[in-house]
């Protein structure tokens, strides 16, 4: 089981393509016209997202050490 992590979006980067929203298995991404959505619930921890996306935008965050 990979590690949980955050997926965190560098908005300064990311042009809204759509690609780590159309490659993300479990549906975690929705990317609408003007803002980029992440789903904690949904996502497994894959990575896809981050190295499929052109502009390297998606950057993760682990989770798990609760403060
Ligand atoms: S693949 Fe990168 S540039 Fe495209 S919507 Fe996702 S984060 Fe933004
Ligand atoms: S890490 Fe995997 S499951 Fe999580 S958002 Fe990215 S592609 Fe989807």
């Amino acid at each position: 089981m990979p590690e949980k992590i955050r997926v965190i979006v560098n908005e300064d980067r990311c042009y809204l393509c759509g690609g780590c929203a159309g490659v993300c298995p479990t549906l975690a991404i929705e990317v609408h016209a003007s803002d980029w959505e992440f789903f904690q619930d949904r996502c497994i921890g894959c990575r896809i997202c981050i190295n499929a996306c052109p502009v390297g935008a998606l950057s993760a965050e682990p989770l798990g050490v609760k403060e």
